[in-house]
């Protein structure tokens, strides 16, 4: 069995030496469990954090152990009633090419239904963050402009859509020309703008001629700059994430802005709010199937960036973190 495990912590940018390539023998089913072959390994930007041994949400990844990660596998031997072998089901198996997994834990996929890597993305975790932060959070009304960074992303390009489905104005974030043409042209937001630019902060404002109404936050440092001024009186800003200060080491320099935010959150009566996904867990099965439905009707589209081979995962991680992903990044493990 192929693993891939944590070296050591990262101080800053993760590099490849934080990670350990490892051959370990097959893993054995008990009563109960099922033995996955994986076919697809999700990269997400949260792993950055279980890389860390600092104070979050969620346990770190102890050195020495396999990397976590959402996997899609097909089961190859079943000792649980509800899956034979063949199956293809979710499971959180790790960066790793088998693993022994219990039944209670996994969910089965239809691959008639749509391919089965997008349980890792539109129809998955990312997909889901979207319309939960969105829709609970940000609430977004016929009209009002909704903008979100990375959003050629799993996460962002989700938001956007979602957002013009409810009838409001996407303006999206994005990273370079390439991606910028598809959040317009194949997404369909109404305007982007690149964040690389130097002027980035004005074209952005000119894509806001009404102001922001939802702000769905995704990256922090200077977006959130640029953002800040712009959102009006009753904006609302679900915190999803702050990717651009995953690696940051210290605290940042310069004054202490905090007085400043907190007086313009009060006379600007604004709703800052943070939110992990699995807060809206009963909120799951009715996403799979509006998401189902809008992807069946084209109203959401999705790219997924996909990367060949377990052994290209880390390079693949530290390039998420740097914005070299072009859509929901992915590693095709095997074949099924
Ligand atoms: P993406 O597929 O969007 O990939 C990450 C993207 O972030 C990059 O492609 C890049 O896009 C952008 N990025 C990276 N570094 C920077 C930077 N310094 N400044 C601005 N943009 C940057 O990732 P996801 O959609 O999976 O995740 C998006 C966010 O959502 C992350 O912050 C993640 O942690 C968060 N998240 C939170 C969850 C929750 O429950 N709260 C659940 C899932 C995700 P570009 O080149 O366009 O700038």
């Amino acid at each position: 069995n192929r693993r891939i495990l944590l070296a050591q912590r990262p101080n800053g940018k993760p590099r490849l030496e934080d990670f350990k390539l490892d051959e370990a023998p097959l893993p054995e089913p008990q009563d109960g469990q099922v033995l996955l072959k994986i076919l697809y390994l999700s990269l997400d930007p949260y792993m950055r954090g279980r890389m860390s041994a600092g104070k979050s949400y969620a346990k770190p990844v102890g050195i020495g152990e396999v990397m976590e990660g959402g996997t899609v596998g097909q089961i190859i031997a079943s000792r649980h009633p509800a899956f034979s072998p063949g199956d293809i089901v979710l499971s959180h198996s790790g960066w790793q090419s088998f693993a022994v997994a219990d039944g209670a834990s996994l969910r089965k996929l239809d691959p008639a239904a749509a391919p089965v890597s997008t349980a890792l993305g539109v129809l998955g975790m990312p997909g889901f963050t979207a319309y939960a932060g969105l829709l609970t959070i940000g609430q977004p009304k016929p009209g009002e402009t909704v903008v979100v960074a990375a959003a050629s992303g799993a996460v962002g390009s989700a938001v956007g859509q979602i957002a013009k489905i409810v009838g409001a104005r996407a303006v999206g974030i994005a990273g370079g020309a390439q991606k910028c043409a598809f959040v317009r042209d194949q997404l369909g937001f109404d305007a982007v703008v690149d964040h690389h630019t130097s002027d980035f902060p004005s074209q952005l404002r000119a894509a806001c001629p009404q102001g922001v109404d939802v702000y769905f936050e995704n990256v922090g440092g200077p977006v959130w700059d640029a953002v800040f001024p712009l959102l009006n009186d009753f904006a609302r800003v679900p915190v999803c994430g702050l990717i651009a200060q995953y690696n940051d080491t210290g605290r940042p320099a310069g004054p202490d802005r905090l007085p400043h935010l907190m007086r313009d959150v009060l006379s600007r009566s604004l709703l800052i709010r943070g939110f992990i996904q699995r807060e809206f867990a009963d909120q799951r099965p009715a996403f799979y199937t509006q998401m189902a439905a809008w992807i069946a009707s084209g109203q959401v589209q999705y790219r997924e960036d996909v990367v060949d081979g377990l052994d290209a995962a880390p390079e693949a991680f530290i390039g998420l973190l740097e914005g070299r992903n072009f859509g929901k990044l992915v590693v095709h493990v095997a074949d099924h």
